[in-house]
């Protein structure tokens, strides 16, 4: 490690072979080496060292809505991307719908591209939109760098992002598989949607009678026999309903190219304690039950769920109603996500690892960025410090999110971030950041 500028030291640094105590070398933003804890600091060279902190990837948070231009009160690239940062990730794919204009042809990307440009505190990659008359902008897309395709089979809660009938949606499918793209897939089926009773109103119950399970199980269905039909490469966006993981497990083992994510908020909140009126507690598919949530966590543990993503979808506080029928659906966690999912994975004798696994390596996978979710020589220096003993209570007012509407308000979670590092600069220490310094990235070939 003669040339390493920093050499960043803990006693518990997870690296692909476990945890264990080490010294990582850093050189010009890449991990040049992992080397024993008591490893020789070469002269030139800067030593953190960070005690008994756990050193782990930067997350890589491949679901947020960042809003930005265009719905910027909602959320912004600059806001988001600290709220990130304070939260451990380094590594942000944004969504391509309720950004004004949405990310579905290659204008359209320049421009997120340009606004993102000197806002990012960490890095930024686009996912491209599928939309019923855009299919002729899907190749260029690719080209132009973004890391697949957003569908939606029932309404998107937004006008100018449509939905795909199945015709259309095997259209784009063919289109995407053609180039060998990726197509991530919002999966309630609209027909069951309209036919399940619609109250509106303030109960939680009422509103999760409005998304049942067999909306996400029959889309769900049907993506595989198209995926299967055309060997296409597909993503499951958010899985909330259990029930539909028989169904994945199979396809999977018959090799349809398949994976699956599903989100902090369908493992750490149930739909029994959603009190009524409170929208924060928003989202389609929703928050089910206990039980529902018990088979997700078996799901990740056997593999059959892939990763772990935010699904950061926030809004004004004023559009957060206490009518679950009209109030915006998306839930804000982006700074609290690796907080939440830990504090219920240790409860469930999970490792630290494993969050790890779920959050930043196999998320990294999805998008192909192989520079990133894993602290080993050749991949970039991106880092977060955590102190996963210490515990804090959740405050609203604390929070980097433009609007600070939460679901998390008042939980005492466990996992404080001390510091995050993006290519070996720090970023963020204690709540206090650096300038932007994060990245554009288009999709590796
Ligand atoms: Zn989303």
């Amino acid at each position: 490690m003669s040339d390493a500028e920093l050499v960043l030291r803990s006693t518990r640094v997870i690296t692909p072979e476990g945890t264990r105590p080490a010294s990582v070398a850093v050189a010009g933003g890449t991990i040049t080496a992992v080397l024993p804890h008591d490893a020789e600091v070469p002269a030139g060279a800067r030593l953190e060292d960070v005690g008994d902190h756990v050193v782990l990837p930067g997350l890589v948070d491949t679901h947020v809505h960042v809003n930005d231009p265009g719905r910027t009160e909602w959320e912004g690239f600059w806001t988001a991307t600290r709220a990130a940062a304070a939260g451990g990730i380094t590594t942000l794919v944004d969504m391509p719908l309720n950004s004004l204009p949405p990310t579905t042809t290659v204008d359209n990307l320049r421009v997120k591209q340009q606004v993102a440009a000197d806002k990012a505190h960490i890095d930024v990659g686009f996912w491209g939109g599928a939309l019923p008359d855009n299919v002729k902008d899907l190749r260029p897309l690719h080209e132009a760098g973004v890391f697949g395709f957003k569908a939606f089979l029932s309404p998107s809660g937004v006008d100018e992002f449509p939905h795909l009938d199945q015709d259309q949606l095997a259209r784009s499918m063919a289109e995407i598989a053609a180039f060998d793209g990726l197509l991530i897939v919002h999966a309630e089926d609209p027909h069951h949607l309209a036919a399940a009773p619609q109250h509106g109103g303030p109960r939680y119950a009422d509103f999760l009678a409005s998304r049942p399970r067999d909306a996400e199980d029959t889309a769900i269905a049907g993506l595989i026999a198209q995926a299967k039909r055309l060997h296409a490469r597909v993503h499951v966006l958010h899985l909330s309903s259990s029930d539909a993981l028989p169904l994945i497990a199979e396809a999977r083992a018959e090799g349809v190219r398949l994976t699956v994510e599903t989100c902090p908020h369908y493992l750490t909140l149930t739909a029994e304690e959603v009190p009524d009126g409170a929208s924060e507690f928003k989202c389609c598919p929703p928050i089910r039950e206990a039980a529902n949530q018990d088979l997700l966590w078996q799901a990740l543990a056997d593999g059959t769920i892939d990763c772990v993503v935010t699904d950061h979808s926030p809004s004004t506080a004023d559009l957060k109603t206490d009518d679950f029928a009209t109030a915006w659906g998306g839930i804000s966690g982006l700074q609290l996500s690796l907080a939440a999912v830990w504090t219920e994975a240790r409860g469930r004798g999970h490792g630290l690892e494993d969050v790890v696994r779920w959050m930043s390596t196999r998320t990294a996978e999805l998008v192909g960025l192989r520079h990133k979710g894993a602290i080993e020589a050749g991949r970039d220096a991106d880092f977060a410090v955590v102190a996963p003993e210490e515990t804090f209570t959740v405050d609203p007012a604390a929070l980097q999110h433009r609007n600070r509407v939460t679901a998390y308000a008042g939980r005492t979670l466990y996992g404080v971030v001390k510091s995050t590092w993006l290519r070996g600069q720090r970023i963020v220490a204690d709540g206090t950041f650096t300038e932007p310094k994060g990245r554009l990235l288009t999709r590796p070939s």
